[in-house]
């Protein structure tokens, strides 16, 4: 080291240590920055774009093929949540070091697949992103941590489905709708007495959220292993989806999955997320179809 430079040196005694707490789960939240105006500036569907979600989804299993310690990772609206296993060495468990890599890939992805998702409706300003990092020690902390966020989509997507058909097929304005919620404790009961609508057959993906987690599925070509990421539409709150996906908390190595899938899966560990045609079956597509 030359004079100079130990005479500088000096100044990396003011980096903190930010290391999270040892065996606990690390979550990072990433949060779109004012995606009610990101919406309507790129004329998002109300109360739910598909699109817009499905490149939320996206950028999120671009993070999980990056990051192989997130075992789970949540998302509806403008946000995602990512849980890394409790074990995780990643960046010595630097806090600003995961999450700054989080958010930057996520926000780099959301940018990249733009295009794939949207053809021709062009991204009119970089979006930006912000995070949160939280750790939690136990797995009832977990577990509650994922239904507090699936219980938030709940109560908005509920609130906001009505005033929509309020102001879509009701012919209210935005200020009337608003009035009329506030006094109302019965919403799905007034979508469908006064507009047939029945809220449970609204689509899982705007009522529960996209949960994305990882299996191995065997080939049918070679019967070979290989991992992918599965989109889920389903409830995190109550226990049956933890007794399904065990691995998830207990460490255990990857579940296969012998069932078949009727939705989009990604296949994880190929350059450029290129699938092997003939790996592909009728059943499984390895990239979302637009
Ligand atoms: P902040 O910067 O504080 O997060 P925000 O405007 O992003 O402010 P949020 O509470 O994060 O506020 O809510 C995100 C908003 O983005 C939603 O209320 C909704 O209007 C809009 N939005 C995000 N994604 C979609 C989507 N896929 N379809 C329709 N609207 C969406
Ligand atoms: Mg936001
Ligand atoms: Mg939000």
């Amino acid at each position: 080291m030359t004079a100079l430079n130990s005479r500088f040196e000096y100044v990396k005694g003011f980096e903190r240590d930010d290391r999270c707490l040892p065996n606990s789960w690390i979550i990072v939240r990433v949060d779109g920055k004012s995606f009610s105006k990101f919406a309507e500036q790129h004329g998002f569907e109300k109360p739910n774009d598909k699109l817009g979600l499905e490149l939320m989804t996206r950028a999120a299993v671009s993070v999980m093929e990056e990051l192989r310690d997130i075992c789970l990772a949540y998302g509806h609206s403008d946000e995602f949540s990512f849980v890394f296993r409790k074990d995780t060495s990643s960046y010595n468990r630097r806090s600003a070091k995961i999450m700054s890599n989080v958010n930057s890939l996520f926000a780099a992805a959301y940018v990249f697949y733009w295009e794939d998702i949207f053809g021709p409706t062009k991204l009119k300003y970089p979006p930006g992103f912000e995070s949160v990092i939280v750790v939690y020690p136990s797995e009832t902390n977990l577990k509650d941590y994922l239904s507090w966020r699936q219980a938030e989509l709940q109560t908005k997507n509920l609130y906001n489905t009505l005033l929509w058909t309020l102001i879509k097929k009701g012919n209210k304005t935005e200020t009337e709708a608003h009035e009329i919620l506030r006094n109302s404790t019965q919403k799905s009961e007034i979508l469908f007495r006064e507009f047939g609508v029945n809220y449970y057959n609204e689509p899982d993906m705007f009522r529960k959220g996209t949960t994305l987690i990882r299996k191995l599925i065997p080939s049918k070509k070679d019967n070979k292993l290989r991992q992918y990421i599965i989109p889920l539409h389903c409830d995190l709150m109550g226990e049956e989806f933890w007794k399904e996906n065990p691995e998830i908390v207990g460490l255990k190595s990857l579940q296969v999955c012998h069932r078949t899938i009727h939705t989009n899966i990604f296949v994880v560990n190929r350059p450029n997320n290129v699938c092997d045609k003939n790996d592909n079956d009728s059943n499984m597509r390895m990239e979302t179809s637009h």
